[in-house]
């Protein structure tokens, strides 16, 4: 777990993994990066690549 997520980019929709190839979307995790703001990273459920959207979310 100690890898950086990928940067990752969203077109038209994005479901597949660019990894592996993996074609039903990714599971989410978030991030504290403050007291009321996370990041959410993407994980592929096949290969368990990660992935940074460079999401942020208040909570
Ligand atoms: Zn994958």
């Amino acid at each position: 777990m100690s890898k950086k997520p990928e940067q990752i980019t969203i077109g038209e929709e994005l479901h597949i993994c660019p990894d592996c190839g993996y074609e039903d979307g990714f599971h989410t995790s978030y991030v504290r990066q403050a007291k009321e703001q996370c990041k959410i990273i993407l994980i592929c459920p096949s290969c368990h690549a990660r992935f940074d959207p460079d999401w942020v979310v208040c909570v």
